[in-house]
């Protein structure tokens, strides 16, 4: 039998993918895809279309993307296979979109008052669900301010600390794993070695995480150079971390296609091994 394909990061119009959930699922098998799994940033809000929708023969596997910080560096966390109504982390995750609503406002409300054309009227119009920076990026597309999303994360506009830029709330990220773990999820930290997004954490931190109950490191990832991949390696397998690698799909948000970077089968495996959540992957 030929290897499983298998994609653990994905965005979909839950969050600010541009492809709904229902679609995404379909789009995955025609591209020969196994295994599927939908990351929303800090949202289960896709599953159930996904799951509905989902064809024969694509395993799906159901997570999120947890907002997170450490030593004031932002970072994410994906999340599999957790019980989605585990109180604790259900409410965690509720409190990171609530924030994000009056951060993206915040957003759109300084870009208005410069007179760039973008309001948050239209900002809400293009978030179908968590509104995250590329939907306010779209706005400023729309406006015809800049070429493509990927261009308005700089300095001028809304790239981290940039002139329209606003924070949001992200969980520490040790509580963040714990609370994952809490909810039966496993923990995999998303691109440790990002550092075209801003600031990336010590292997020192990735250690404490690992001590946490981190599971693995996403280390194929359009984000890491060969350097960053061969540095993370190495590093999963001092402490006892499983690798992992995937698209990071979000539509035509970003250029990288499904299936761009993909995990091993003893990995996915092991992610399915550890996780205890209350709703099981679906096979078949
Ligand atoms: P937020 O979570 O709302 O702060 O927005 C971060 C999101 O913007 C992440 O999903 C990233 O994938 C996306 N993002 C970050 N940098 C870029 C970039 N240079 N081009 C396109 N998308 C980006
Ligand atoms: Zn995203
Ligand atoms: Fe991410
Ligand atoms: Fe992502």
């Amino acid at each position: 039998m030929p290897a499983r394909v298998i994609d653990l990061h994905t965005h979909s119009t839950a969050s600010d993918g541009t492809t709904p959930p229902e679609l995404l699922v379909a789009e995955a098998r025609e591209q020969g895809l196994d295994v599927l799994a939908l990351t929303d940033h800090d949202t289960t809000g896709g599953w159930a279309a996904a799951e509905q929708a989902r064809p024969a023969g694509l395993a799906l596997v159901r997570g999120a993307e947890v907002s997170c910080v450490r030593d004031g560096i932002s970072l994410h966390l994906l999340a599999y296979l957790f019980d989605p109504v585990e109180p604790a982390l259900a409410e965690a995750l509720r409190a990171l979109r609530e924030s994000r609503v009056g951060r993206a406002e915040r957003m759109a409300q300084l870009l208005e008052a410069d007179g760039t054309g973008v309001t948050w009227a239209r900002v809400q119009e293009l978030a179908g669900g968590t509104v995250g920076r590329p939907h306010v990026a779209q706005a400023i597309l729309e406006q015809g301010h800049v070429a493509d999303v990927s261009a308005a994360f700089t300095p001028e506009w809304i790239g981290t600390g940039g002139r329209y830029y606003a924070g949001k709330l992200e969980l520490d990220v040790l509580d963040a794993i714990r609370l994952v773990v809490g909810a039966g999820g496993v923990p995999v930290f998303a691109h440790p070695c990002a550092t075209a997004r801003g600031r990336t954490v010590s292997d020192d931190v990735i250690a404490q995480m690992a001590g946490a109950g981190l599971v693995g490191l996403e280390v194929d990832h359009v984000d890491h150079g060969a350097a960053a991949r061969a540095h993370l390696t190495g590093l999963a397998g001092e402490l006892g971390l499983l690798s992992t690698g995937s698209s990071d799909f979000h539509g035509a948000n970003k250029t990288v296609q499904l299936g761009a970077h993909t995990t091993s089968e003893p990995a996915y495996d092991a992610v399915l091994a550890a996780a205890s959540g209350a709703v099981p992957v679906l096979l078949g």
